[in-house]
Formats: C-alpha cells, structure tokens, sequence
C-alpha cells in the first residue's frame, strides 16, 4: 500500500476479503465492510447479527464495529476510514450503492484496489497451489468414472451434466457447477445446460468445476456421441494441439498474451482461426475468473506460482463446437499440468 500510495482498502464481501482475512461475509443489501489503514489494526463493520459467522479470532485479527439495523452503516464506515484526503483503493466487489454512500461522506482520490490485490493474489503460495491441484484431480477422478460408466443418448444435457456433477462431488469437490452443450449448442461456448436431447451425431461439451479449500477447479471436456465426421476429427486434434502449444508456451518472463498467440497461431494454421472466438485463459484462484488473463494485448509477463486455464476451442456455427480446458502451473523452469483427465478422443454412447 505504501509503494502504490494507498492509504486506505476498503473491501466488500467476496474472494479479497476471503483471501485477506477467511471471513465469508454474505454478499447482501446490509453494509459489510473491511477497512485496511497502511497501519494499525484493520476495522471491520459488520451487522452486529453477522459478527458470530465472521468465526472466534475475529477480535484478534480486525477491530470490529457492528451496527444494528435502523443506524447508519455509512457513517459508522466513513469515520473508521477517516475523512481525510488521500488514496483509498476500493476492492472489485462492493456493491456500487455503499460505494456512492461512502464517496458522498469522504473527500479522497478513490482508485480500484486491483493492482493491489493482483501483486497479493496472483502468485499461488504452496498451500493454494495444494488445494488447486486437490480440486482439480478430484475433477478430473469424476471425469474418468463418467466417460466409463455414463451412456448420455437420449438424456438432456441438464441431465447428463447432472450425472458428472453429482460424480464430481462424490470425489470431494464442494458446490460443483458447470455447462454442457450438444449438438448445434455446443457451438455457443457459454451455452448453459438445457432440455436438449443428446443424439447420435452430437458434439457434446461439458466444462465444469467446484472448490476445495475455497479454490476452484475448472475443466473442459469435449465428446462424440457415435462416430465422428473427419471434420470433426480435424477439429478435434487442432483443439487438443492447440491446447499443448499453449501448454508448451508458459515459462517464467514470457508475455501472458504469447500463450494466447501459440494456441490461436496453431488454430490459424489448420483454416480455423474464425472459429476461436475467445481468449485461451484466465487465472484460477478464489474465483474462478481471476487475474492473469491470457489473452491479446497483456504483456505482463508468466510469473511462477501463477495458475490458469488452457482452453483453446473451435465453433462453427449449425454444426459443433469444441473444447478442451486445463489448469495450467506456472513453476520455475516451465509449467505443470494440474489436470490429467484423458484428452484422447471420447466416443459416448
Ligand atoms: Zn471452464
Ligand atoms: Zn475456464
């Protein structure tokens, strides 16, 4: 805070408040709020009834201000931040209302805490790295008794996702939720599982995940239900080669956006650059979309502890989509895969 200029955090509920402190404060229309001065102990206001979820060393880390309802949460959070001028960093997730109660009280430069939490955040310490890797082998254990035991003809995609979500915390993964897109729906790469039956002839995505420890797992795998066109194949075998290209590009110093450029040079190549219509990855952490984003234009370089996705994929309109996601480890001397679920080829029935 010192190095940015900071003189004041502010933190709504959400994964930088988790990460800083281990409260899981409820995301609601009462005011919750973590105020971090360059020095001295943190404030936390909080309704006095949520104060016994915020868990017993709360006192020890955060003075801790409650307030009851029909007193004024604003004022009692503008005095614990202080009204004087300076640099308050206000973390991404704060409802916007208690941001404008706040900014209407205190005469300060308000800036985003992003850079803040990002320098805090985005390398994974040994403990992070163990519960990613934990969330993602329990996916991928889940994916493994699927692909073995499931027969998805004839079910709907809300369905068949069912079956792999249910899988998926049989292994020990908390609050698993996902995607699975047939047919012409796959296609559409956030397509969110409907009543659609799964065919013979279908593409059939499914990309899902859940949390241990907080931290979450996400993976893409990519089906054919009977046998597949050479198109298909085609496509299928460029996705997975883009996907290791990608892979093959992280090492320590290399610009975030280079990975992007291996996986979408590769699917350029083989005719289907239009059809690789998003990003390669993001990071992986406390949420599931986090800082680094891998994608054009991020120059920032692959710093070791980092964790994210690798998910290449083709969409071709009326016909198929596919796509195949890993978490990727960023290490000293090149990467490591978190995941290792089998990216050969499946045929469902
Ligand atoms: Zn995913
Ligand atoms: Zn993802």
């Amino acid at each position: 805070m010192r190095t940015l200029g900071i003189r004041t955090l502010i933190v709504g509920p959400g994964s930088d408040m988790i990460y800083l402190t281990g409260f899981h404060a409820h995301v609601m229309e009462r005011l919750v709020l973590l105020i971090v001065h360059q020095d001295g102990k943190p404030a936390m206001v909080s309704p006095m009834f949520e104060v016994p979820t915020l868990g017993d060393y709360a006192e020890e880390l955060v003075s801790l201000y409650p307030w009851n309802d029909g007193e004024d949460p604003a004022a009692l959070a503008s005095m614990q931040i202080g009204g004087d001028s300076g640099t308050i960093a206000v973390a991404s997730t704060l409802h916007s209302v208690f941001l404008i109660r706040l900014q209407q009280r205190i005469d300060a430069t308000w800036v985003e805490a992003g850079p803040l939490m990002r320098e805090l955040r985005v390398r994974k310490d040994a403990a992070e790295i163990e519960a990613l890797q934990q969330a993602a082998t329990r996916t991928d254990e889940a994916w493994e008794e699927f692909v073995a035991t499931a027969s998805i003809t004839g079910l709907t995609e809300a369905q068949a996702l069912q079956q792999l979500l249910d899988l998926t915390a049989a292994h020990g993964v908390t609050d698993p939720h996902g995607l699975c897109a047939s047919g012409p729906h796959s296609a559409s790469p956030h397509h969110s599982a409907g009543d659609r039956l799964i065919q013979p002839g279908d593409s059939v995505v499914f990309d899902w995940g859940g949390t241990v420890d907080g931290y979450f797992s996400d993976v893409t795998r990519t089906v054919h239900v009977g046998e597949p066109s050479e198109e298909y194949v085609f496509c299928y075998n460029t996705v997975l080669a883009a996907n290791e290209a990608a892979f093959k590009a992280v090492k320590p110093g290399v610009p975030l956006e280079q990975i992007d450029i291996a996986a979408r040079e590769l699917i350029n190549d083989a005719g289907y650059g239009w059809a690789f219509s998003h990003r390669v990855g993001h990071g992986l952490g406390l949420d599931i979309h986090e800082e680094p984003y891998l994608v054009a234009g991020n120059r920032e370089p692959v710093e070791a502890g980092m964790v994210f996705s690798d998910e290449p994929g083709i969409y071709i309109e009326g016909k198929f989509g596919i796509r195949i996601e890993d978490s990727v480890l960023a290490t000293e001397d090149g990467a490591r895969k978190l995941n290792n679920a089998t990216r050969d080829l499946t045929v469902m029935s």
